[in-house]
């Protein structure tokens, strides 16, 4: 059981990470807009969440855009760890009933259901009450609106994603409609829709444009939402009382590092130099791991010699700080290219790839990960199956605990991985019994 294990989870599973495809390039740090004054858009992402949202947030968070997401009760139990944290990442989560019903031909029981219900569901999740309303197909009838108790927000511009599926028409029509004010309609449950819309998000940035939500574009236009109103937009009238967030991504206060829940793990990285920072006096504890980082902490920690392994890689340079460290890791099958002699040294990892690479790393030095049992994560069924047995080694090990959440312990396994969680990944990992 041992040997399958620890076969499944560092040969096969090696095979099939080093083809999933790497989407994310590197994002430089500065891509935010911050004070553009009546450059204001809400992008509204409706009918999710679905299995893009996690890589939808860490892209968003990249950028520092904020977003508004108008869910279905009915998926809610599902990915209630993935709601919780686009919450706690600053954007808004809206009700757009339990099953996608039409609200304008319903009696009142009938919208309690579809709607009192949801909005229960939202409340268990996220902590938050009086949730935005967006009807679907944009139905609304009177009755509804005085049984909805609540402003109703629907949309100036249309995509048509749902209709289309291509990325780059959907980027082509958020773009060509670009606006101050106005509200975006958008899918979560159409494949393409994730990537186009992160696409244009890079485009309107450098135009100045800074993504907000539904509730933070009318505030900032000094618009009061009324209950029982519609709202397709914020008006363009060129006021924008500012924003409240002038921290760039993954910023964190060095000064505060001691308090750090991950304080102990990141002294123990520094004492061996399995870590250093990502600056003069900065962690970075924040920061995304990326491909290269991660691959020269594994270099360091196998306390190897690194020279004499050959840089295949087109996009390595010969004698970065990292160079020795990839060639090391692409060599001992611990972490392979992105395709076509390909390294992508920038990209961030996610946390369930950072556990097959460690499963990997284990296993090239013949250290034996054998814990075996059942995840109780409350997004368990989030993981991907390449990342499954990973994962169970590494929690049975007592290597990975997850993050409190409402709903349990969520494990986030489409998060990128940030350099804390990694610091205490790699201390478990070294210290375990
Ligand atoms: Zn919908």
């Amino acid at each position: 059981m041992v040997f399958m294990k620890r076969f499944f989870c560092c040969a096969v599973l090696a095979v099939i990470v080093a083809f999933t495809p790497f989407i994310v390039s590197s994002q430089p740090l500065n891509a935010t807009n911050l004070g553009n004054s009546g450059k204001l858009i809400a992008l509204t992402f409706d009918d999710g969440p679905s299995d893009t949202s996690a890589w939808l947030l860490n892209q968003l968070k990249a950028r520092n855009a904020h977003v508004t997401f108008f869910l279905c009760g009915d998926k809610i139990a599902k990915y209630g760890a993935v709601i919780e944290r686009a919450v706690d990442e600053g954007h808004q989560v809206g009700n757009h009933t339990w099953d996608h019903t039409d609200l304008d031909t319903l009696s009142k029981s009938g919208f309690d259901y579809e709607v009192i219900k949801t909005d229960q569901a939202l409340t268990a999740v996220t902590g938050q009450k009086n949730f935005l309303l967006r009807p679907p197909h944009g139905a609304y009838s009177s009755n509804m609106l005085q049984w909805a108790n609540r402003p109703v927000i629907t949309w100036s511009v249309d995509t048509y994603d749902w209709a289309i599926h291509s990325q780059s028409d959907l980027t082509d029509r958020i773009v060509r409609n670009a606006k101050d004010g106005v509200i975006i309609l958008m899918h979560e449950t159409v494949p393409t829709t994730a990537k186009g819309a992160i696409n244009a998000i890079d485009i309107l940035q450098k135009q100045g444009y800074t993504f907000v939500t539904v509730n933070e574009l009318f505030t900032r236009k000094g618009i009061k939402l009324q209950n029982g109103t519609v709202y397709k937009n914020a008006p363009n009238n060129g006021i924008d009382y500012g924003k409240k967030d002038l921290n760039p991504p993954f910023y964190y206060n060095e000064a505060e590092l001691s308090s750090h829940w991950a304080s102990p793990y990141i002294a123990y990285m520094k004492k061996h130099k399995f870590m250093t920072g990502i600056g003069p006096n900065q962690f970075g504890p924040e920061y995304p791991m990326t491909r290269a980082m991660f691959a020269t902490v594994l270099a360091r920690m196998s306390g190897e010699d690194l020279s004499g392994y050959p840089n295949n890689f087109k996009d390595i340079p010969n004698n970065t700080w990292y160079t020795e460290a990839v060639s090391w890791a692409a060599a001992k099958h611990i972490i392979y290219g992105v395709g076509d002699q390909y390294f992508s040294p920038d990209e961030y990892l996610t946390k369930e790839e950072t556990c097959v690479m460690l499963c990997r790393y284990a296993e090239e030095k013949g250290l034996d990960l054998s814990g075996d049992g059942t995840l109780t994560y409350s997004d368990s069924q989030l993981i991907h199956d390449w990342g499954l047995p990973a994962v169970t080694v590494m929690t049975a090990e007592k290597i990975l605990t997850g993050r409190k959440s409402r709903l349990g312990t969520a494990f986030d396994p489409q998060k990128y991985a940030s350099r804390a969680e990694i610091a205490a990944i790699i201390a478990r990992f070294g210290t375990r019994q």
